[in-house]
């Protein structure tokens, strides 16, 4: 038995093992996590050096444009529209939209192509350092924005602690992330078909990098860390496709899903009362004590 890396509970069982990676769920505070997430310097190196090779497609068009409207959008309704510092940067193009609409921002980015095409379209000097290596300031930001970043990173609750120190009273955290009960359901249902070719097929159209975060566990994650007014709703989709290995009926299937989930999980969220969020990806939204 693997105890929760998050919250250190023994009550974890194995929730199930996909292409030969096991995979547990806490019962504790709902943490469902690979049991091998691999080294710090190997994720570093990854990020550093091949993660803008592989996902050329996304870092160069506009396929996030939708999320980064709304993430804005939402933004200025919970704070002052002041300074905003972006992790994960890419290539900045999130930034550029907020400098736009009048923050004053940065951001941190591994990438060093990622680093060079900030500088290059959008005049963004970028810190390109770890996490744990970032000169923050305490009380530094009304904002800080983490857009599909939190899964990837091997203690994620690191970087709340820090954001907390580094927010002003009242500013707020804004997290995407993709909605973990519904990936881990996929991935779940994918395994019942035996390591047939279905399978992996099946497998193709969920998510699972380090974790899987469900609105459970994120929910308590905020709170832990001194977040109040701790919201998690539906979010919007990307467009079109970054992976590289997606089959064209594939491609179909997936733009099909795009187009029609967000509008059910959007009606399935209103009719919930604003409970259930069955959307592939979610924003969380915090608002540091003041
Ligand atoms: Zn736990």
């Amino acid at each position: 038995m693997r105890a929760c890396p998050y919250c250190g509970s023994q009550r974890t069982r194995k929730w199930y093992v996909y292409a030969g990676n096991a995979v547990s769920r806490c019962t504790d505070c709902d943490l469902i996590f690979r049991q091998d997430r691999g080294i710090e310097q190997q994720w570093v190196e990854y990020y550093r050096s091949h993660y803008f090779r592989d996902f050329k497609k996304e870092q160069e068009e506009l396929l996030r444009e939708g999320i980064y409207e709304e993430a804005l959008r939402n933004l200025e309704r919970c704070t002052t529209k002041g300074s905003l510092f972006d992790i994960g940067a890419g290539s900045g193009t999130f930034l550029a939209m907020a400098r736009q609409k009048g923050w004053t921002v940065s951001g941190q980015e591994l990438s060093s192509d990622s680093c060079r095409v900030a500088k290059e379209r959008h005049d963004l000097e970028l810190i390109q350092k770890e996490l744990k290596d970032l000169p923050w300031e305490p009380h530094a930001y009304d904002a800080i924005t983490v857009i599909n970043v939190l899964d990837h990173l091997l203690e994620p609750w690191f970087l709340l602690e820090q954001a907390r120190m580094a927010l002003k009273p009242g500013g707020i955290l804004y997290i995407r992330i993709p909605n973990g009960s519904l990936h881990q359901l996929g991935f779940r249902l994918a395994t019942m078909c035996f390591n047939s070719p279905v399978q992996e097929k099946i497998g193709r159209f969920f998510v699972l990098h380090l974790y899987h975060m469900t609105p459970r566990f994120m929910e308590r994650l905020l709170k832990d860390f001194g977040f109040e007014r701790v919201i998690v709703r539906p979010s919007v989709a990307s467009r079109g496709l970054p992976y590289p290995y997606f089959s064209r009926g594939q491609e179909v299937i997936v733009s099909w899903m795009k187009g029609i989930f967000p509008l059910l999980s959007r009606a399935a969220f209103q009719v919930s009362g604003e409970r259930f969020v069955l959307s592939p990806s979610m924003n969380v939204y915090g608002v540091k004590h003041r």
